[in-house]
């Protein structure tokens, strides 16, 4: 039976869409959504491309909240849960279920100096204010969002220098052989990339690097990655393993409780592993089985993880999960404007990292989706089109 209440910690776009799914699926009861921030709902991948360009100030996502019947309380933050019960630091919540959505925060690094980061709208439209040409930006960090920033920034005429601990670019999410593919992609765009460079600390005027080096700097902005934001659940009895340990249902070890979004960590029957997914697709789309289940269903939740990302005047987008892969394909020459790279695992394709190719992308969404044997010289070929590659 469905319960009477449910409370949703996190208004972003996974605590947004649970509310709406749980209409969609007829829930009638009362649905209260609690977010940390003033702002209501808005998208945040717009952040570190279109809104620090100056092409759009507002991400909102404008929710019907009135037809969702959703009583938001925005500005509020959760600080403890138990007995069926959520505490904030405004009042108190009793709850037939909880969803967790609270999403991830930033990483810092030790030092007395400045850094900004970039997870939110005011994050954004503060750096924005502060991207003004000749600035010397240092960047920290040539992950996903490292290399949007730096394209921004470089297109507003600051000064960029991007530090890298790791070899190439991407090292953590596509490993060292696909990253160095994105390496001259950086001084294209005028910036300077310095990899193999560990930071000590952030200073006032500048970045101490652990060799005993100095970078000289106006403004430092870390990007260095996020952990999940579920350290208020510490004492619930709710399982926290890298996130809140979830089953396929999506739910939580303490009954009742839920966790969709960056901050879940999901058992997937595909890999047959936890994962935890930090992209858009996941909070888009969790939030379905969470209120299946919520509404009294026994839904699976089980994607092939999905992500974009807009750099350097490329759109770069992957499919999958290479981590058991054995094998890389390319497809096509990474010195061209389009290429791709193509994980096999066992014979069959695992992943994708597609740049300007959204149309293999989806075909190899699909053939990841199916777990088929393909052949990896039409793989390679990209006159031979994706879906055509399976043996079986
Ligand atoms: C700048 C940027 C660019 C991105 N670009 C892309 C992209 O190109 N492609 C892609 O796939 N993904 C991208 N992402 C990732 C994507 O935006 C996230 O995966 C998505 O926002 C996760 O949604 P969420 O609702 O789980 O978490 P969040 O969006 O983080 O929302 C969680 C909300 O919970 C609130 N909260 C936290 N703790 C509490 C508490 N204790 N009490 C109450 N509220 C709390 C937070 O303030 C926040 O508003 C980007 C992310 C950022 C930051």
């Amino acid at each position: 039976m469905a319960p009477a209440t449910v409370v949703i910690v996190g208004a972003g776009l996974a605590g947004l869409r649970t509310a709406e799914e749980l209409r969609v699926r007829g829930y009638a009861g009362a649905i209260t959504l609690i977010g940390a921030e003033r702002r209501p709902p808005y998208d945040r991948p717009p952040l570190s491309k279109k809104v620090l360009t100056g092409e759009l100030d507002d991400t909102g996502l404008q929710p019907d909240l009135g037809s969702l019947a959703v009583d938001l309380r925005l500005a509020e933050t959760a600080v403890a849960l138990g007995d069926g019960v959520l505490r904030t630091d405004a009042a108190e919540y009793p709850f037939g279920a909880l969803v967790v959505a609270t999403g991830a925060t930033p990483v810092t690094l030790p030092g007395g100096g400045e850094q900004l980061v970039l997870r939110t709208a005011d994050d954004a439209l503060a750096l924005r204010a502060r991207l003004t040409p000749a600035t010397r930006l240092a960047i920290v960090g040539a992950g996903w969002i490292g290399a949007e920033l730096a394209t921004a920034a470089a297109g507003r005429g600051c000064r960029v220098t991007v530090i890298e601990a790791a070899a190439t670019p991407l090292a953590t999410a596509l490993g060292t052989e696909v990253g160095a593919q994105t390496t001259p992609w950086y001084a294209e765009a005028g910036v300077d990339l310095r990899l193999e460079a560990a930071v000590a600390s952030i200073e006032p005027a500048g970045i101490a690097l652990a060799d005993g080096g100095w970078l000289a700097c106006d403004l430092v902005v870390t990007a260095v990655g996020v952990r999940p934001a579920v350290a208020w659940l510490a004492g619930s009895g709710v399982l926290l393993d890298n996130g809140v340990v979830v089953d396929a249902g999506l739910r939580a070890s303490v009954p009742g409780v839920f966790a969709v979004g960056d901050c879940a960590s999901f058992w997937s029957g595909r890999y047959r592993r936890q994962l935890r997914v930090e992209h858009w697709d996941v909070a888009l789309h969790s939030p379905e089985v969470a209120a299946a289940n919520i509404a009294g269903g026994s839904e699976a939740y089980d994607p092939v993880p999905y992500f974009w990302s807009e750099q350097f005047g490329r759109m770069v987008q992957y499919v999958g999960w290479h981590g058991a892969a054995d094998r890389l394909v390319w497809r096509g020459t990474p010195a061209e404007a389009r290429w791709a790279a193509c994980w096999l695992a066992g014979g069959r394709l695992v992943a994708a990292l597609t740049v300007g190719l959204p149309r293999d992308l989806l075909q190899a969404r699909r053939v990841i989706a199916a777990g088929v044997v393909v052949d990896p010289a039409a793989l390679a070929d990209p006159r031979v089109a994706i879906r055509d590659s399976p043996l079986e």
